[in-house]
């Protein structure tokens, strides 16, 4: 129970409601999804024998706008983990006031297991399968975990040889050449860059100084650990799925980017300073900022006590459970919600989405510059409720998301 992700998130609502006094049919509407689409996927595989796959997209709530929501391949991918996920969205999205609601997808494979062939078709079939339900003015997709721009690239020519025409606006994450944006491959961990430094401007502290730790080292992690490693800070530790490095100096997260960039795992990296430690022995090591950049469910009731950190910067979605926000809450460990800290990666997609639908794009500095507007802005008003209320980052950031999801309810009303 604690560890179900929709759970999770429904209790979440709870929290929130009660702090906002929400309206009771709101709240009952609010957790549930409006759509869920669970597909088959059969895929004749290399060796000619038949495997089926299964496949979920769900739209939590397009009160706001037409859906967005990457694409999650995975052996523990599951319909309830695909609706939390919808439904963190849909906070995302509002508080950052985009102009698009939640959704979510995923396939339940483990994809290392795919030859590339065996991945383009199960691709072409998801997509296939979930055709009706994706399209620019209704739910846009794009990458998550095990997904990337080349399983975009699939998507976007199913859905375009499907419809009899280009429809780049169908997804984001896609490479530059088939109307990508720049800099969509950083904007989570530019974000995660962004937000950690107003924090510490905050708390009057100093980025450079701050000691840090990292558990993810793909897209999210991979980025962030870069751009605090650039700033000067001390990277103490990183890790993968195989496990984590140790260097009480700091580590050259140069070097690691181009080891794992070459698919190769932190465990196997041969280095003599570097102590290996497992993943649970990582998120309890003394830093100042704990950047969780892997899967939902690592700072749980068993281990938040142990945490420790002075801020967790949460680079995942759905790192902590509510049991554990309550001791950390105890502890005065300052958490930076998921849907402000990780919200750069949805931020520049809809530029690309806009950018797509506008067939005009925009150069770097205007990305990264609008993305640091928007999170910014994002980030002064749920530090002002959190300021006001004295409650959790977390709370304030709910607060103001479910508040406009909220309004917006009440104005367009009920159908029928
Ligand atoms: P990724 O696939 O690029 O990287 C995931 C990393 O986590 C890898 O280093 C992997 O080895 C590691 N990992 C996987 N299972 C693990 C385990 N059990 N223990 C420890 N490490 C493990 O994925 P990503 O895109 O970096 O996404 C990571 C998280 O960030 C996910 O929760 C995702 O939903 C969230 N997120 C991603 C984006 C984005 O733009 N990519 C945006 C917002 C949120």
């Amino acid at each position: 129970m604690e560890l179900n992700p929709f759970e999770i998130a429904k209790k979440q609502i709870d929290i929130v409601a009660k702090e906002i006094g929400l309206d009771p049919n709101i709240t009952k509407y609010l957790k549930r999804v409006e759509r869920a689409l669970i597909v088959s996927i059969p895929i004749i595989m290399d060796d000619g024998s038949l495997q089926i796959f299964e496949g979920y997209r769900v739209q939590h709530s397009t009160v706001r706008g037409p859906g967005k929501g990457g694409i999650r391949y995975s052996p523990e991918v599951n319909l309830d983990e695909v609706k939390a996920l919808a439904t963190w969205m849909t906070w995302k999205c509002s508080l950052l006031k985009l102009p698009l609601g939640g959704a979510k997808g995923g396939v339940n494979v483990d994809p290392r297991k795919l030859s590339r062939k065996e991945l383009e078709r199960l691709t072409r079939r998801y997509t296939t399968g979930i055709i009706n339900m994706i399209g620019p003015d209704i739910d846009v997709p794009a990458p998550d975990m095990n997904t990337n721009a080349q399983i975009m690239s699939w998507i976007m020519d199913t859905y375009s040889m499907n419809k009899g025409r280009s429809v780049p606006g169908v997804v984001t994450g896609k490479p530059i050449e088939i109307g990508g944006s720049v800099g969509r491959n950083s904007a989570t961990g530019m974000g995660l860059y962004f937000v950690i430094d107003a924090m510490c401007e905050k708390l009057k502290s100093n980025l450079d100084s701050q000691t840090i730790v990292i558990q993810g080292f793909g897209n999210v992690g991979g980025w962030i650990a870069s751009l605090l490693y650039e700033r000067g800070c001390k990277i103490l530790a990183v890790s993968d799925i195989s496990g984590g490095l140790y260097y009480s100096e700091g580590l050259q997260i140069d070097k690691l980017l181009d080891w794992t960039r070459e698919g190769k795992y932190l465990k196997d990296y041969d280095d003599n300073r570097y102590r290996l430690i497992t993943n649970s022995e990582l998120l309890t090591t003394e830093c100042d900022v704990l950047i969780p950049a892997a899967l939902e469910n690592q700072i749980t009731k068993e281990n938040a006590n142990n945490i420790n950190c002075k801020i967790i910067l949460e680079g995942a979605n759905g790192p902590t459970t509510p049991e554990a926000d309550r001791i950390l809450f105890q502890k005065g460990i300052h958490v930076i919600p998921d849907i402000l800290a990780n919200a750069g990666g949805v931020c520049v997609s809809y530029f690309e989405y806009v950018q797509d639908i506008r067939a005009y794009f925009w150069d770097l500095d205007r990305i990264n510059k609008e993305l640091k507007r928007i999170l910014i802005e994002a980030f002064e008003d749920v530090y002002k409720v959190y300021k006001e209320r004295k409650i959790s980052l977390r709370t304030a950031a709910y607060i103001i998301a479910v508040s406009r999801i909220a309004k917006a309810f009440d104005l367009r009303g009920i159908f029928p």
